[in-house]
């Protein structure tokens, strides 16, 4: 039977695969692009869509560049990969190894990583080892073990992430016959806009598509080094996929603003929850924290007097909520507590 769902089946002629690149999948890809009219409206944007991520298999835009990372790993003749990880990049290398009976070495910041995220590394099989500090030092960590020992780095460093991850630019081509006017993303250690970047590039240079969206990235307030222009030491944030204080893809994000008549801006702690809790409500669909930073900053700019009403655009909703529900439930108000009894019930509905 030949396959034709996943990113390597799917985009093998775009992609680094030779007829030695073994071909496999989980069912990463093919995410839904969500039309939200009524978002839309509400914020002031003429077409509104949500490349919603948070549906690969295991719940974030990982997989789409793992499965590629993977993929070359193993033609390599690799057994091991290893990770620095805010939880994403460690739940996806540590399913990948797992399907291709791959050592998963992950390295993660202590009481960072959203427990949803730890629990896949955990069942996945994943040797993990938690640091106290933070991402960036578990990245110069595994920058350094991979030169001195026999293992894969499945960062975004690793250059077949981008090639994997590019391939969400060209999904939203597909759908939408041409690239949006704007594509808003979350930016943390600045992979992702850089593989979109070079998604819409490509697909404009084969023809595929006439234009290139603007790209607008968005960093937390407490965690945005690009923004400020210099590293930021102790990075905080509630976004915690974005915690990340020394971006590894800063120029090519750099580029990828500049090259497309961008910005990349910040959004406060308050804006991100804000706007997860909107999109929530005005759209079904729940990400976590981090993925809202692309929403946030579409409010932000649409109240600061930006003028969206005529123009078609995507954001870039990079994870599943269903990993970090503790945040989602911190400021939840306590549920209603009553009686099994038909009348209590008809009486707190205010039909009784
Ligand atoms: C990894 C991740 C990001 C940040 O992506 P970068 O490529 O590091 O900029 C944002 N949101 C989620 C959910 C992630 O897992």
């Amino acid at each position: 039977m030949m396959l034709k769902t996943g990113v390597l089946f799917k985009y093998k002629d775009f992609l680094p695969v030779t007829p030695q690149t073994p071909l496999f999948t989980l069912g990463e890809g093919d995410t839904p692009l969500i039309r939200c009219d009524r978002l839309a409206r509400e914020i002031g944007c003429g077409e509104l869509h949500l490349k919603f991520e948070g549906c690969n298999p295991t719940g974030s835009f990982k997989d789409r560049g793992m499965v590629v990372a993977v993929a070359k790993a193993l033609e390599a003749g690799s057994n091991a990969l290893i990770c620095a990880s805010t939880g994403n990049t460690s739940a996806s290398a540590a399913a990948y190894a797992a399907y291709c009976g791959l050592t998963a070495i992950i390295i993660v910041p202590e009481g960072k990583i959203a427990l949803g995220k730890m629990a896949q590394a955990i069942i996945y099989g994943a040797k993990i080892i938690t640091i106290t500090g933070n991402f960036d030092q578990a990245l110069e960590i595994v920058r350094t073990l991979v030169e001195k020992h026999p293992v894969t780095l499945v960062n975004s460093l690793n250059p077949h992430r981008i090639e994997g991850q590019k391939t969400a630019a060209f999904e939203i081509i597909e759908i939408l016959g041409d690239a949006p006017d704007y594509l808003f993303i979350p930016v943390g250690n600045a992979g992702n806009i850089t593989a979109y970047w070079q998604g819409f590039v490509e697909s404009c240079q084969s023809g595929r598509s006439k234009q290139k969206p603007v790209i607008m990235g968005f960093q937390a307030e407490g965690a945005a080094p690009i923004v400020r222009g210099h590293p930021v030491a102790k990075p905080e944030t509630v976004a915690t996929a974005i915690r990340i204080g020394n971006p590894a893809s800063w120029q090519q994000a750099e580029a990828a603003r500049d090259e497309s008549g961008g910005i990349i801006d910040l959004v406060s702690d308050a804006e991100i929850l804000a706007a997860q809790k909107l999109m929530a409500t005005r759209t079904g669909v729940f990400s976590e924290p981090a993925s809202a930073a692309s929403i946030a900053g579409l409010i932000k700019l649409s109240r600061q007097g930006m003028d969206f009403s005529r123009k078609r655009i995507a954001c870039v909703i990079t994870g599943t909520g269903l990993k970090d529900t503790d945040t989602a439930l911190k400021d939840a108000p306590p549920f209603l507590e009553l009686p099994a009894d038909i009348k209590a019930v008809e009486k707190a509905l205010g039909w009784g």
